[in-house]
């Protein structure tokens, strides 16, 4: 299939940029998916792709998915995202961030890149070089560090609205959570959820994240493979991607399904099946926004006050959600959907209205009529 092809099959993309620099060895793509909300943010990845459809595939689903993330969230964002097509163990040098900068930079803020699987805090310090247009860049710098503090808050908030759609609690105190995965956004879940006085049980398949945690949070623990099946109110998925699948479904005894991992339904079909179940699904996208929060704050000038305030709106997104859901009958995961197409929609119609011309461009209109 030829690119274009491919580009009309995975979305309605406004731009896709190929970036080439041969003595660097440098391939990357760029695919900038819906701007009607603000410049397009998302991460660059680097990932050792077989074929250069797979790499394009890619870039245009995850700048697709950005578009909904920052449109649920209520973000002045569009989506984008990049690919690097290499292995980030051995192929990363500062001559092919600074190359791929150079690309960001010719596209004038259209598009805003930041960290992502393969890349780090020390690759867009090479990106910044080039750019303005990065973010996740270090603190040193004006950046925002660590997103993974602010995800977590967001997703206590998500916890917290779950819990009054479902359970009908104004308090998390003795609601019971299990926590799956205690990486960097499972970790400073935990803490918030012990501040709460939430019964918290938490598994990790790394033995020694486990110990660690129970030991300074007196939390319970269970293994990897029990967890699914624990009889509790939230269902915190902080690991891995597709643990919402056939085989996992019916074992699950939780009431809500809220956490911070990516793409928790394996397929679509089972937020459907969690809705038949009667389970409250949380939609990852909506409830993982907190981290991209922090971002969007760092393009404003960075206030770590400020972020953490702005993760406090995923509550009110998650409200939303959970509102068009029941007005439109649907699964929650269709629901953020269509929450963040109405928002497009609506916001995009404001900028159908002409603002009149600016001075300059009116003064250089009228010299060209008289000239
Ligand atoms: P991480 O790599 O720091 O932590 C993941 C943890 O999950 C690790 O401790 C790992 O040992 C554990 N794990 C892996 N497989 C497991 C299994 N089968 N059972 C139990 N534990 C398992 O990652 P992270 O930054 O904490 O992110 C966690 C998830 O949240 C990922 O899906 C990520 O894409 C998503 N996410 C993270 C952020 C962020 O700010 N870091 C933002 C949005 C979404």
């Amino acid at each position: 299939m030829g690119s274009f092809e491919l580009i009309n099959k995975h979305g309605d993309h406004e731009q896709v940029v190929f970036c080439h620099l041969k003595e660097l060895g440098l391939k990357a793509i760029i695919a900038i998916h819906n701007t009607a909300l603000g410049p397009a943010l998302g991460g660059t990845r680097m990932w050792n792709y077989k074929t250069e459809d797979e790499a394009l595939i890619d870039v245009l689903r995850l700048s697709k998915g950005m578009t909904y993330k920052a449109a649920a969230a209520g973000l002045n964002l569009g989506g984008g995202k990049a690919v690097i097509i290499g292995d980030p163990k051995t192929q990363k040098n500062e001559a092919l961030f600074r190359g791929f900068g150079r690309f960001v930079n010719s596209l004038n803020g259209r598009y805003i890149t930041a960290e992502d699987v393969g890349t780090t805090v020390r690759e867009m310090e090479y990106v910044f070089m080039e750019t303005p247009w990065v973010t996740g860049i270090p603190k040193a710098f004006g950046g925002s560090g660590d997103p993974s503090p602010y995800t977590a808050h967001g997703i206590l908030m998500g916890i917290k609205a779950s819990v009054k759609e479902k359970l009908g609690a104004d308090s998390l105190k003795g609601v019971r959570v299990v926590v799956q995965g205690l990486g960097n956004v499972g970790f400073h879940l935990v803490e918030y959820l012990v501040k709460e006085q939430v019964v918290v049980t938490v598994t990790d398949i790394d033995q020694e994240k486990v110990k660690s945690v129970s030991a300074q949070f007196g939390v319970k623990t269970a293994s990897p493979d029990e967890i699914i099946g624990i009889e509790c109110d939230v269902f915190s998925p902080c690991a891995l991607g597709a643990v919402i699948n056939d085989q996992s479904i019916h074992r699950l005894k939780a009431k809500i399904v809220c956490g911070g991992a990516n793409n928790q339904l394996a397929e679509a079909r089972h937020g459907d099946q969690l809705r038949e179940m009667g389970v409250l699904y949380a939609p990852d996208y909506v409830t993982n926004a907190g981290g991209l929060m922090n971002v969007f704050v760092e393009l404003e000038g960075y206030s770590s006050d400020r972020a953490l305030d702005k993760t406090v709106q995923v509550y009110d997104n998650l409200m939303k959600v959970f509102a068009i859901a029941k007005r439109d009958n649907v699964g929650t995961h269709t629901a953020a959907d269509r929450l963040a197409e109405e928002r497009i929609t609506i916001i995009g119609k404001l900028k159908q209205t002409h603002q009149g011309f600016s001075a300059r461009p009116f003064s250089t209109l009228r010299e060209a009529k008289n000239r």
